[in-house]
């Protein structure tokens, strides 16, 4: 099965991360401090070890998470993720994040996440189903379509999801499509989920653009990873007038100031999704290289943790186009903010994918589906508006993006906690 490539642990605890950037916010819009403990901390966390027989016979036990942030605005949503180094933390931080993305977007979500500590390409394919399908029935009182809907992430794809939507229709008795996001088409999935998250990059890098009084049309880009997202929002920026100068994978990129190529046609040669091609004429470089590269954006899609205070100064683009979840610490933030490079959070840059996995569940439960087109498009409005609303609050009160997105975010979930109230 294609699989993304796994890269190394993040640097900095996410989680810290996390809840520094929230308490910063809290702080600035005086978020009542019996509000602000409850938010720091995940509502709902849930560890299990379990067994899965390997193909030889063995039985290996293995880790994984579900976490819930905060469900003030529905029901939680947010991604499973396959990574050797996955911790507690990380899915933490995560689910928090997914929290803020969902409000920033006007989702009628909470946020969560998941995890399983495993290299998913060591498994064989049946290894992977058992895997899947076990950690399933240790969630499954977690999640449902009215409770939590996992989705893809690192590590996990269509694939995954139709295992863990059949392993829940099995326990439950009937197809509950609507439990998970991100499936395959023809048993439930959305047209366009797959190209989701990198299409709604591409039309926030249009509108950041715009926004700043740049333009698109002839930009050089880098793009850090060359999985899911990376590479289709490298592809569909290239289809909108970008040059990609520079594009990785988690083994190393290559570079080339007249461009490294046809996008599409890489990803129809790459070896596995996730990994690049061999791609002649371009140079080599390294994933530390690519962040420093001279260009105009720079779009990190690959882990947490990238820019940091170690290179952050270094870092020449002009705007950054946060792709993957958290890929800045708070220093790495603060030196770009002192050198006026322009950053679009993730919370706000990466959301297409929840947006689609939004339309998804909705199309689910309503056994109604969409032309891609109509996704797409309401794709584009949803996640453009979300970009303005950001921007023009942040242009009264001269914030960073990240810090108008986090406010966004917190007031509404603020008020959505308050005008539930707390039980009992
Ligand atoms: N894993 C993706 C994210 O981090 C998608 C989540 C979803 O669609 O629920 O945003």
């Amino acid at each position: 099965m294609a699989q993304a490539p796994v890269a190394q642990a993040p640097a900095e605890n996410p989680y810290d991360t996390a809840v520094a950037q929230f308490n910063a916010v809290a702080e600035r819009i005086g978020v009542d401090e019996g509000l602000r403990e409850v938010l720091r901390h995940c509502k709902r966390e849930f560890t299990v070890n379990f067994p899965v027989q390997m193909d030889d016979g063995s039985i290996r036990v293995f880790t994984g998470y579900r976490v819930h942030h905060n469900e003030a605005r529905g029901p939680v949503k947010g991604g499973l993720r396959y990574a050797p180094y996955v911790s507690i933390d990380e899915v933490r931080a995560l689910a928090m994040w997914m929290t803020w993305k969902c409000a920033v977007a006007g989702l009628p979500y909470g946020g969560a996440k998941g995890g399983v500590v495993v290299d998913p390409r060591a498994l064989s394919i049946r290894e992977l189903e058992r895997l899947t399908r076990r950690f399933t029935a240790e969630i499954v009182m977690l999640i449902g379509p009215d409770e939590d809907v996992p989705a893809p992430d690192m590590g996990t794809d269509a694939q995954i999801m139709a295992w863990i939507m059949d392993t829940y229709s099995m326990m439950h008795g009937h197809s509950t499509p609507a439990v998970v996001t991100g499936k395959p088409v023809p048993i439930g999935g959305s047209s366009g989920r797959y190209e989701a998250t990198g299409r709604g990059v591409m039309f926030i890098t249009q509108e950041a653009c715009r926004e700043s009084g740049r333009t698109l049309e002839g930009a050089t880009v880098a793009v850090q990873g060359f999985g899911n997202v990376g590479s289709v929002a490298a592809k569909l920026l290239a289809e909108n007038g970008a040059k990609i100068v520079a594009i990785s994978d988690a083994r190393g990129g290559i570079y080339n100031e007249r461009g490294v190529g046809d996008i599409g046609a890489m990803m129809e040669r790459a070896p596995a999704r996730g990994f690049l091609p061999d791609v002649p004429g371009s140079t080599r470089i390294t994933n530390e290289e690519l962040l420093e590269m001279p260009v105009d954006i720079l779009i990190p899609a690959a882990i947490e943790g990238q820019i940091h205070a170690g290179n952050a100064d270094r870092v020449r683009a002009k705007m950054v186009i946060e792709a993957a979840n958290g890929p800045t610490t708070l220093e790495g933030d603060r030196i770009m903010e002192g050198n006026g490079v322009y950053v679009v959070p993730d919370i706000v840059a990466n959301s297409g994918g929840v947006i689609v996995s939004y339309f998804e569940w909705v199309q689910d439960l309503q056994s109604f589906f969409w032309e891609e087109d109509e996704v797409n498009q309401r794709l584009e409005r949803i996640i453009k508006k979300s970009f303005r609303e950001v921007a023009s609050l942040r242009n009264g009160g001269g914030m960073t993006l990240r810090e108008s997105a986090y406010t966004l975010a917190v007031q509404r979930v603020v008020e959505a906690t308050r005008v539930r109230g707390i039980f009992p």
